[in-house]
């Protein structure tokens, strides 16, 4: 098992860990800061230092519960060597930008929109987008809720994070959005919530902003009209406050 420091501080940049094994060029850790690609949310990159050499950390994947560093090249390290692990910090921070804008976005369609249904979401370092059922949603829609999403950004509510039991989890109506989440919370014995203060709770295993402010200004750029009951919402991100 693989002790996930960014769960304990999303804000950590750097690090110090043993080499447990290498399996070619995949590296496995005691501890890492890097995210693994993972609900929704795409990878951290960085580097890796071992042996006084820095070696570029391509991709990171989870199996389980241990996190996989892909390397690029072949690295010369070895079982119990000591290494230092740097993530790229404008990605990542983009990245948890963009995270808690979606969970914003979600909370307020959830909360203002019967119906809202968000089936899915991918966020990328410059960008994210969103799927919803909702029958009626439309251009000038879409527009309204990323106005109200700017707003509750703006206003500044905290971001947190804790572990609470199953049966907790199962009590809670709408923890889970999508239907993968919801049959995920069944298999765990632990499951891990985000608060927005106010505005959302959902069952999530990223990172995350401290405070919406950081989220800065959403804007609209592209709403597809995919059927019926498949709606695309895509943002895009200004500088951050
Ligand atoms: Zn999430």
């Amino acid at each position: 098992m693989t002790v996930k420091l960014y769960w304990k501080d999303a804000y950590l940049k750097e690090f110090d860990s043993v080499v447990e094994r290498v399996d070619g060029n995949i590296v496995v850790l005691r501890e890492t800061a890097f995210y693994p690609t993972g609900g929704g949310v795409l990878n951290d990159t960085g580097t890796l230092t071992v042996n006084g050499t820095g070696c570029r950390v391509a991709d990171v994947t989870k199996e389980g519960d241990t996190i996989f560093h892909h390397i690029e090249g072949v690295p010369q390290i070895n079982a119990g060597d000591s290494a230092h692990g740097e993530i790229d910090w404008n990605r990542r921070y983009s990245l948890m930008r963009y995270h808690t804008a979606v969970h914003l976005m979600d909370g307020i369609v959830e909360k203002s929109y019967q119906n809202g249904g968000i089936t899915g979401g991918t966020i990328f370092p410059d960008r994210a987008r969103m799927d919803f059922a909702m029958e009626n949603l439309n251009r000038e829609l879409a527009q309204k809720i990323v106005d109200e999403t700017n707003s509750a950004a703006n206003e500044g509510h905290k971001v947190s994070s804790k572990m609470i039991s199953r049966d907790e989890a199962l009590s809670m109506p709408n923890l889970a959005r999508t239907e993968p989440g919801r049959k995920l919370i069944e298999s765990m014995p632990e499951v891990r919530v985000v608060e927005i203060e106010g505005i959302d709770v959902q069952s999530d295993g990223g990172l995350h902003v401290a405070d919406t402010k950081e989220i800065g200004k959403l804007f609209l750029s592209k709403f597809e009209n995919k059927g019926k009951h498949s709606k695309r919402i895509e943002i895009t991100l200004g500088e951050s406050k």
